[in-house]
């Protein structure tokens, strides 16, 4: 039986202005989680989103993390989780999204007031976390108040986990999720995840996104003379750190992004039918990918091979030289220590381990071919695994449906060539399938400057989140693949 939608829905329409206003009270909050001056907003969100969940009739909880890493002076900011609902009847939901946001001030070059929602005539609401993740958070609150104001039962009980430290690393989240998904915790009974934090592929079709690339970071430090030097002095005299490492750079990967260092590619999962059929009738086009490069300056020039070289294929990225000259002028310095950093973007079925013994062995080969009496070190800075899901389960079938209804089109199918680690966290922990249900649009901007969250993509989006309850409430469990 199809869920009984109208009710819902025409109570999201008619709350609308109210939730445009509960969204400019939270983005008016700066809650800015890498400034430490920003503490106390950050602190003030979180209470406002208890005060909204209590409003609301939810039982909430404000959970201490304790003092951050490497600055015990700090409290972190608290985990804010709630339920609405505990029918054993009913299938149990677990949400996530983060209250937190990334600094930004209007001398940055922002054409409004960051923590200040401005809406334009196009109906774009301009403000620091609008999309990036105040407005999908807020999503899940409209989706429970239009429910109640409209005397329509939430056919699931949900399960809501706000953090306050997502963009700054998730600090002692972790730990939090995996106590609390244990048999007695807070997130024990969930019965799937869906996390609302990343955006559709483009701005008019949505997406549901079922796959995430790992990360490899990696420095390598060349070294040997005992200060920096002079080249008019020690030019030709002298083996030059730079010289070595410059070249070992050079041997990582290829100008059409092919990593040469033996073992990588062969960890790659083989493409298979039914994965490549899912890539055609993605809504997305080389056009969409020079606009947002700025170029045409692109590896490939198909749709399917640039989305699966993004998504589904390991990439190397040269980042930097920490102490090399870098300023503008003519030095004419012979730096004497020099760090290049490179990571590597992982996915199925590569093994973090092997990856890391591969590189090492490679460096070390192509190090020692040079014959330099210098030093040469590489080592990892920090690792996250990919993660990929079954677009198959029924709570990625129940999204599907949902989208349909509320848009009028099936979803595209998607992954990210980035990490979202608090997915992979879910998954571990609860041992459930995890859904990525994006509200905002590729054009939001998060992170960068005049962020801001369509209203459509807002009000739409409370409809998307709510119909995906009732859909996932109907689903076949049989369908867990
Ligand atoms: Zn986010």
């Amino acid at each position: 039986m199809a869920p009984q939608l109208d009710g819902y829905f025409e109570q999201v329409d008619a709350l609308s202005e109210s939730f445009i206003e509960r969204l400019r009270s939270a983005v008016a909050i700066p809650s800015v989680s890498a400034d430490e001056a920003r503490r106390p907003d950050v602190i003030r969100m979180s209470k406002f989103l208890v005060s909204e969940l209590t409003k609301l009739g939810a039982h909430v909880e404000s959970r201490e993390l304790g003092p951050q890493p490497e600055k015990p002076h700090l409290q972190l900011p608290p985990v804010v989780i709630a339920r609405y609902g505990s029918s054993t009847s009913k299938r149990t939901i677990l949400v996530y999204g983060h209250y937190d946001v990334q600094p930004a001030g209007i001398e940055d070059g922002w054409a409004t007031e960051p923590f200040s929602l401005s809406i334009d005539d196009k109906g774009r609401m301009y403000g620091r976390g609008s999309t990036d993740d105040k407005g999908p958070v807020l999503g899940w609150l409209n989706a429970i108040q239009a429910h109640k104001e409209a005397g329509v039962e939430l056919p699931v009980n949900l399960l809501m986990c706000f953090e306050g430290m997502e963009e700054y690393g998730s600090e002692g989240l972790d730990d939090f999720i995996g106590k609390e998904a244990k048999s007695g915790g807070f997130f024990a009974d969930a019965d799937a995840v869906c996390i609302s934090d990343n955006y559709w592929l483009g701005t008019e079709k949505p997406c549901l996104t079922y796959g995430l690339r790992g990360c490899n970071y990696y420095s390598v430090s060349v070294s040997g003379p005992g200060q920096d030097l002079h080249s008019g002095v020690f030019g030709g005299t002298a083996q030059e750190p730079m010289t070595d490492l410059v070249r070992v750079l050079g041997t990582l990967v290829d100008t059409n992004g092919k990593i040469q260092i033996p073992g990588i590619n062969e960890m790659v999962a083989p493409v298979t039918d039914e994965e490549r059929a899912l890539y055609d009738p993605i809504s997305y086009t080389m056009e969409n990918l020079h606009e947002s490069l700025g170029s045409t300056t692109t590896i490939h020039s198909e749709k399917e091979p640039t989305l699966m070289a993004r998504w589904r294929m390991p990439s190397l990225s040269l980042h930097g030289i920490e102490g090399a000259f870098s300023q503008s002028g003519a030095k004419t310095v012979i730096p004497a220590k020099v760090t290049g950093k490179f990571s590597i973007r992982t996915v199925p079925d590569m093994e973090s381990e092997k990856v890391n013994e591969y590189v090492y062995k490679y460096v070390d080969e192509q190090f020692k071919k040079l014959g330099s009496k210098n030093k040469c070190e590489v080592k990892l800075q920090h690792a996250g695994n990919w993660w990929v899901a079954s677009p198959n389960h029924w709570n990625f079938s129940a999204a599907g449906k949902a989208v349909e209804k509320v848009f009028g089109v099936k979803p595209d199918l998607t992954r990210e060539g980035g990490s979202i680690p608090v997915t992979l966290t879910f998954e571990q922990a609860t041992g459930k399938n995890v859904l990525l249900l994006p509200m905002g649009s590729s054009t939001d901007a998060a992170h960068s400057i005049n962020e801001k969250l369509d209203r459509r993509n807002y009000i739409e989006g409370t409809k998307l989140l709510g119909a995906y309850l009732h859909y996932v409430a109907e689903e076949p469990m049989s369908n867990g693949a």
